[in-house]
């Protein structure tokens, strides 16, 4: 039966053992990749639940990723049983809203806070800073945003901001900071930053809080240690405690996992300083080593090895493996990144063809979200199943921000930045001059914007027309109304329907002329379906009991569906090996994504892709030795995703910005043993790479497949293989339903309905990821049929 002692234990090595056996002091694990970090944390709470009597109310886990929570409480569910779900699992930023949530009066604030994301954080540094009269061109909203951000990382509170300033930037910063903060508590809104610092704060100011917290959790777990930033570090810290309180309660048990050579967040504040100062912090800390790597082969294993070796000032590991040598890492040299999609796509045809992987099986990762395309466009064309993780993102489109701004006011009427948003969306008569004219009122009675809008009802705000007094008044009876749909208890997609009616949102968009709004409706109703299956989802899973959830919204209210999607991230949506999904359609489909995307997860095949000197490693970091040691950890974080095959590739050519590049082969090639390497394609000699056409370049003497493999793949299938050549402006496109475009800003496409003839000609197209587009055929469309 699961759960049972021997079980539990039976597949793990001895210090795997030790790690999940561990009792009393905090205890680090440090290891390097596939070596069971993961693993070991998973099963240390089955261990705790099953062998040592925790309650699993007890138990706080913190993970990376919201996917990454899920998959853990859902492996603890099938070790122990149903009990799993009162354990808290999740990220840092989910936990931190658990707990404002609950404890938002402490912090003055009210439980229906909203959370503000990178946008809305602009959004509300920009109408600061035009409020403090600062220069946009010198102090641009974007750059202050980011040195905000730095400094809630370190925990430095506007006060303290302001004492450090040193000089006109700083000085600039304190202000536009502070400022922001008392924007933000009369918003009623957290940004991102402050879910975390806030937490610590509350933990900090308030000893009775943090001791009632950690009277409850007495195990703290955290997995991918190495990228917690200090202000993270800190609020495990408190969470846990150090030592023992006055009124008797003990220190939690502390567990944490990590790998230094995988810290890949630098530039969001993460640090391998964490490391240190956990060493600093608990000096009766058993720090455990894991080194036996389960993941890769050898060769694999080797590669990963020399390329992190090369970073200075680190712990050197020693990770092992007696798993094989395993295939040598194949290497391809393109011509360009058309090129190079061409050998990645026909290498997996080919894996594939000969049964010896699934598509499911396969990752391709490049090193920014915009490599993608290129592999999109011939994935399309070769008819090879993928998924783009990450890119343009359904949340982030205007429409579904415009929509999720209306239920934000709706759950939160003081939240100023969306209320702002949508006042004159769609337009009813409240033009900027009106809002300012508010937005001044509110500055002087230092009133919310919502309290403000009300005063202008009543006649209270000076300077206002009364046009714009009325449409005010209009607007305000629009939420009122809303609002009382909301607190009958409606279901959020009535709402959302409601919203879309009543506001004239919809109707707006469906009688525009604008083809783009056609799919912008889709993408709303899209958002209806999300609501509606959120709903579905919370009815399944019942009212809360335990009282541990006492911090978490009401199932399918509306404050949990804004709490889902605020937190939504890329790495949600990648499916899980073994998920019901994959099982249906055997092969699955291939994965694409950034390599910060892909930390934590492993793929018996990986393309890594992209290796050039200025692309991976990244062009800012070259001449930078902290970046540049960021990139290599980047890149062994990118090597060690790989279970049997990996494959590394590079293009002598790449276009960025519209203008072809000429990169050279990133310096982590040299890097790589040779004797690791197979050469699927060479660079061509040096003569022939001036000058002449790329055409006349040779290929590697040791290409597996002979010449020109995998055009000679793709050929073999009827598929054109030249690139697409530059966007031509075509007249009058003749498609059908089912033909393939590129599109200069859509990307790839397929043709799902056509209509109209000559220049009354629409098609209506799906880009997959940037979703369906109804497009007029005539005039200078940028895209081409493929
Ligand atoms: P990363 O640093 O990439 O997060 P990790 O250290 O968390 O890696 P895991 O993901 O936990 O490593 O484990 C890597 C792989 O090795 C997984 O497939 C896991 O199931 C397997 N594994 C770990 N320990 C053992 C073991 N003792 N016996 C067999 N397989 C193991
Ligand atoms: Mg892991």
């Amino acid at each position: 039966a699961p759960g049972r002692h021997a079980d539990l234990l039976a597949d793990l090595n001895p210090a795997q053992r030790e790690a999940v056996t561990h009792a009393g002091g905090p205890l680090l694990v440090v290891a390097g990749a596939g070596s069971g970090k993961t693993r070991v944390l998973t099963r240390r709470i089955a261990y705790l639940l099953a062998q040592r009597g925790v309650h699993p109310g007890e138990i706080m886990a913190i993970t990376f990723t919201n996917k990454a929570a899920a998959e853990m409480r859902e492996r603890v569910g099938e070790l122990v049983g149903r009990r799993a779900n009162a354990m808290w699992v999740s990220t840092f930023h989910s936990m931190c809203v658990r707990l404002l949530r609950r404890e938002a009066k402490t912090l003055d604030m009210s439980s229906n806070f909203s959370i503000y994301d990178s946008d809305d954080t602009r959004r509300l540094v920009t109408l600061v800073a035009r409020d403090l009269d600062i220069d946009a061109k010198r102090y641009p909203a974007r750059a202050l945003a980011v040195h905000i951000s730095n400094h809630k990382n370190e925990l430095t509170g506007p006060e303290d901001a302001t004492a450090k300033a040193s000089n006109d930037l700083e000085r600039r910063v304190a202000e536009v900071y502070t400022e922001y903060q008392r924007r933000l508590r009369l918003a009623n809104a957290f940004d991102f930053d402050d879910l975390i610092m806030r937490t610590v704060e509350l933990f900090q100011a308030f000893p009775d809080v943090a001791e009632h917290y950690r009277r409850r959790f007495r195990h703290v777990l955290v997995d991918e240690y190495q990228d917690t930033n200090h202000a993270q570090y800190t609020l495990v810290r408190e969470l846990a405690g150090t030592e023992r309180t006055e009124s008797g309660v003990e220190p939690a048990e502390l567990c944490v996992v990590g790998d230094a050579d995988q810290s890949i967040y630098a530039f969001r504040g993460a640090t391998i300083r964490n490391i240190e100062e956990f060493e600093r912090d608990f000096p009766d800390a058993r720090t455990i080593l894991l080194e036996q790597n389960y993941r890769s082969t050898q060769t694999i294993l080797s590669a990963a090895n020399a390329v992190i070796a090369r970073n200075p000032n680190r712990r050197d590991k020693r990770l092992w493996t007696d798993s094989g040598d395993g295939e040598k890492i194949g290497v391809y040299v393109a011509d360009n990144e058309h090129d190079e999609a061409a050998f990645v796509a026909g290498e997996i045809d080919a894996l594939v063809d000969q049964g010896e992987v699934k598509y499911s099986d396969v990752a391709v990762f490049y090193r920014t979200n915009n490599q993608s395309r290129v592999f999109e466009e011939i994935f399309i064309r070769l008819g090879l199943p993928y998924r783009v993780v990450g890119g343009v993102r359904f949340y982030e489109r205007r429409e579904v921000r415009d929509a999720l701004a209306y239920l934000r006011v709706l759950a939160n009427p003081e939240d100023t930045v969306s209320l702002r948003r949508v006042l004159n969306v769609p337009k009813r008569g409240i033009g900027d001059r009106a809002e300012a004219v508010v937005a001044t009122h509110a500055e002087r009675e230092r009133i919310s914007f919502a309290a403000a809008l009300r005063d202008a009802v009543a006649g209270k705000v000076a300077l206002l027309n009364p046009r714009s007094q009325k449409a005010i008044a209009g607007f305000v009876e629009l939420l009122d109304g809303l609002i009382e749909l909301v607190d009958g208890g409606a279901e959020v997609a009535d709402v959302l329907e409601a919203v879309l009616e009543r506001t004239g949102y919809r109707t707006e968009l469906e009688e525009s002329d604008d083809p783009q709004d056609a799919s912008r409706v889709d993408n709303l109703t899209e958002l209806v379906t999300v609501a509606r299956e959120f709903a579905e989802q919370a009815a399944e899973l019942g009212p809360l009991t335990e009282d541990v959830d006492a911090g978490a919204p009401e199932p399918g209210s509306l404050p949990a569906f804004l709490e889902r999607v605020s937190l939504v991230a890329d790495a949600d949506s990648i499916p899980s090996p073994d998920s019901e999904e994959e099982e249906e359609e055997d092969a699955g489909v291939v994965t694409l994504m950034t390599v910060h995307t892909a930390k934590g997860l492993e793929y018996p095949v990986v393309f890594c892709t992209g290796w050039e000197d200025g692309v991976f490693p990244h062009l800012r970091a070259l001449g930078e030795p902290a970046e540049l040691a960021e990139e290599r950890r980047l890149a062994y974080v990118a090597i060690t995703r790989a279970r049997q095959r990996l494959y590394l590739s590079r293009a002598i050519t790449r276009s960025a910005w519209g203008q072809p590049m000429t990169n050279p082969a990133s310096r982590f090639f040299d890097e790589v043993p040779a004797d690791l390497l197979d050469w699927r394609r060479e660079e061509p000699a040096a003569e022939s790479s001036f000058g002449s056409p790329r055409a006349a370049t040779t290929w590697g003497r040791r290409s597996r497949f002979g010449e020109d493999s995998a055009q000679a793949g793709l050929a073999a299938r009827g598929m054109r293989t030249t690139p697409v050549k530059g966007w031509q402006n075509t007249v009058a496109l003749k498609l059908d339903v089912g033909d393939r475009v590129n599109h200069d800003k859509y990307g790839l496409g397929t043709v799902v309905e056509a209509s109209g003839e000559g220049p009354r000609a629409t098609a209506t197209i799906d880009f997959g990821s940037a979703g369906k587009v109804k497009l007029m055929l005539i005039g200078s469309v940028p895209m081409v049929k493929l």
